[in-house]
C-alpha cells in the first residue's frame, strides 16, 4: 500500500501498541511520567494550541530546551501538523541564537523557564527576536515579550488531533551543524529520512533498541534529534528518560539508578565525567547495559574504563547532514572468532555502514582509494537520510554537495571487515612539512597516559615546517606529569615527528555547544607559540 512515512504515525504506533510504556522526566525537582498513551493526548492539545496561534503547514517553531517531555511533546506536534520543529542549540553564542533564528524565521519560539536569560541575550543582540512569541516550559518565568506559559496554553485544549495525511516527502525538522569547523549551517529532515532513519538506527547491528529498554538520551535534542533517539524509542516501545538540564554526574547515576537505564547516549566529554565519578565511588552502574559514543572519537582508554566497569560502549559516527547515524561499531560474525586485541581493535574504530548509506573514498586526485584499512582519503556518502543541501545557503551547498554525493570532510580508512575508521578531519590535519600528523591518534596516545584526562592536539604555524602539533591536555584530580614526560611517552608510541612541539596544561578545553573540543578557538589561542620565541627545536618530519 502507498501509505507515507510519517512522523505522525511513530506516535500513533506507541499510543496503539505500547500505550503502558512512556515517557520519564526531570521537571526542576520533580519526576514526572506519562504512558505513550497520556503522552500522544498531550502532544494533541499542543497542536490544537499551535493551531489556535495561527501556525500553518510549513510555518517553523522554534524550541530552545533541555532534554524532557515537552520538548519531545514539540517534536511530535510541530511535525505532524504539516509544521517545522526548528532545534536552536542553546549554548551558541546570542549572536548565532538569534542568527539561527532568524534564517529559519521562526513564528514561536518554546522556551525552558531556566534559559530565558540567554533568549534575553539573544534579543540584545538582535532587537528583531523580539518580536517572536515565546511559550515558556517549566518554571514559570514570563518576563519575555509576548510570553505564555506552556500548560497553560495546552490546558484547555482537545486531547484529539486529526493528524493530516502529508507528504512524506515534507519537512519536519531543521537543525544546524555544530559549529565545530565553521559557522552553523541548516539542515531539513523531511518525514520520510526521520522514520527511515529510526527503522535503520533501531536495527540489532546499529543501537539494537528494543520494546524492554529503557533509553536516557544524555545527547542534547538540539544535538541532530539527540541521534534519532526520540523517534527510535517510541518506533520500537522503549521507554525514554529526559533528564531536564541536571548533566552532572550525581544527576545522571540518580537517574539511571532509580529508573533502570539500560542504555544512554553522549558524546565522549560526557562519559569522562561520569567514568571518574563512577571510579571514585568504586562502581558501575549495573542496569546500564550499554552506551552510545560518538559526536568525536572515543579515546581507548575511555572506552576500556567503561567496560572494566560493566557497561558495553557502542562507537557511532555521524553527521547532522546524515540524520546522523552513518556507522556503528558492532562485531561481524567474521571477527566472532577473531582475537581480543583485533575485536577490540575493530570495536575502536567507528565500524560499519548503516544499510541507509552508500559511500565512497577519494583521494585528492578523485580516484577511489582502496577499501584495505591503510589508503586513506575523503569519505563521500548519499543516502535516503543524508540531506541534498543546506537550507538558504547556496555556496555551502555547492561545495559539499557534488553530484548527487555529501563531501563530509572526514579523512577515512576502511578494512576488510568494512569497518570504517576516522583518521581525522580534513580541517584538523596537521602537516608537517608536507606530510600529515593524524591528531587523533596523539590525542588518543595521550589520554591513555594515566594522568591525563583530555587532549586536544591541533597544528599552529611553524617557520621550517609550515606547522606542527601542540597538545593541550586537562589533567585528572590529584594527578600531575610535566611535560617532558608526556612528550616522552609519546615517543614510545607514535613517530617521532607526531610528538607535538610543545604540551600546554588547561583547566578545560574549550567546547562547542554539543561539547566537542573547539579546536579552531585553542588554533587562534596559540597562533603565535612557535612563531613568538616559544618554538622549541623541532624534529626533522623525514627522520
Ligand atoms: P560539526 O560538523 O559542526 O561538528 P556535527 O555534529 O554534524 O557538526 O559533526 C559531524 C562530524 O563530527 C563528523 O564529520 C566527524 O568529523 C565528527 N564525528 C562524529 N562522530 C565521530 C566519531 N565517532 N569519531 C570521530 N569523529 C566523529
Amino acid at each position: 500500500m502507498d501509505s507515507p512515512l510519517l512522523v505522525s504515525s511513530i506516535l500513533a504506533h506507541a499510543v496503539k501498541n505500547h500505550p503502558r510504556r512512556g515517557v520519564v522526566s526531570r521537571d526542576g525537582a520533580e519526576i514526572v511520567r506519562f504512558s505513550y498513551a497520556a503522552f500522544g493526548a498531550r502532544v494533541a492539545r499542543l497542536a490544537n494550541a499551535l493551531r489556535r496561534l495561527g501556525i500553518e503547514p510549513g510555518d517553523r517553531v522554534a524550541s530552545f530546551g533541555w532534554n524532557s517531555h515537552r520538548h519531545l511533546e514539540l517534536y511530535y506536534a510541530v511535525p505532524s501538523m504539516g509544521a517545522v520543529l526548528h532545534t536552536v542549540n542553546i549554548r551558541l553564542f546570542p549572536e548565532q541564537i538569534a542568527g539561527t533564528i532568524a534564517h529559519a524565521a521562526d513564528r514561536i519560539v518554546f522556551v525552558d523557564g531556566s534559559l530565558v536569560g540567554a533568549v534575553r541575550a539573544a534579543i540584545g543582540a538582535d532587537p528583531a527576536l523580539g518580536e517572536c512569541r515565546f511559550v515558556i516550559m517549566g518554571p514559570a518565568d514570563l518576563t519575555l515579550p509576548n510570553a505564555v506559559d506552556y500548560e497553560s496554553l495546552i490546558a484547555d485544549e482537545s486531547p484529539e488531533f486529526a493528524w493530516p495525511r502529508l507528504d512524506e516527502n515534507t519537512a519536519a525538522i531543521m537543525c544546524f551543524t555544530s559549529a565545530t569547523t565553521a559557522d552553523p549551517k541548516a539542515i531539513l529532515f523531511s518525514h520520510r529520512s526521520t522514520f527511515l532513519h529510526a527503522l535503520a538506527t533501531a536495527a540489532a547491528d546499529v543501537f539494537a533498541l528494543a520494546e524492554r529498554d529503557v533509553v536516557l538520551p544524555i545527547v542534547p535534542m538540539f544535538h541532530v534529534n539527540a541521534w534519532g533517539l526520540p523517534f527510535v524509542c517510541p518506533l520500537v516501545g522503549a521507554s525514554l528518560v529526559m533528564p531536564g538540564a541536571r548533566l552532572d554526574p550525581a544527576g545522571i547515576i540518580e537517574l539511571v539508578e532509580a529508573e533502570g537505564v539500560t542504555f544512554s547516549a553522549g558524546v565522549p566529554t560526557v562519559w569522562f565525567a561520569l567514568r571518574d565519578a563512577l571510579n571514585a565511588r568504586g562502581a558501575g552502574l549495573p542496569s546500564l547495559e550499554r552506551v552510545v559514543i560518538g559526536g568525536s572519537a572515543v579515546p581507548p582508554a575511555l572506552f576500556d574504563d567503561l567496560e572494566a566497569l560493566g557497561t558495553k560502549v557502542i562507537h557511532a559516527w555521524g553527521m547532522t547532514e546524515m540524520s546522523p547515524i552513518g556507522t556503528v561499531s558492532t562485531l561481524t560474525a567474521e571477527l566472532a572468532a577473531a582475537t581480543p586485541d583485533v575485536r577490540r581493535r575493530e570495536r575502536l574504530k567507528q565500524g560499519p555502514f548503516s544499510v541507509i548509506v552508500d559511500w565512497k573514498i577519494l583521494d585528492d586526485d578523485g580516484n577511489a582509494v582502496a577499501a584495505d584499512g591503510h589508503a586513506r582519503g575523503e569519505l563521500w556518502v548519499r543516502g535516503p537520510a543524508v540531506a541534498a543541501s543546506y537550507y538558504n545557503n547556496d555556496a555551502a551547498s555547492a561545495a559539499a554537495f557534488v553530484d548527487g554525493w555529501f563531501r563530509t570532510g572526514d579523512i577515512v580508512t576502511v578494512d576488510d571487515f568494512g569497518f570504517m575508521e576516522i583518521v581525522d578531519r580534513s580541517k584538523d590535519l596537521v602537516k608537517s612539512g608536507g606530510e600529515w600528523i593524524s591528531s587523533v591518534e596523539v590525542e588518543n596516545a595521550l589520554m591513555g597516559h594515566p594522568a591525563v584526562r583530555e587532549a586536544c592536539v591541533f597544528g599552529v604555524t611553524h617557520a621550517r615546517w609550515i606547522e606542527r602539533p601542540i597538545a593541550a591536555v586537562v589533567m585528572r584530580d590529584g594527578t600531575a606529569a610535566s611535560e617532558d614526560e608526556l612528550r616522552v611517552w609519546l615517543g614510545e608510541r607514535v613517530a617521532k615527528w607526531w610528538i607535538p612541539d610543545r604540551v600546554v596544561f588547561l583547566d578545560a578545553i574549550p567546547r562547542t555547544g554539543v561539547g566537542k573540543f573547539l579546536k579552531r578557538a585553542l588554533r587562534e589561542r596559540y597562533a603565535e607559540l612557535l612563531t613568538s620565541g616559544g618554538d622549541v627545536v623541532a624534529q626533522n618530519p623525514s627522520e
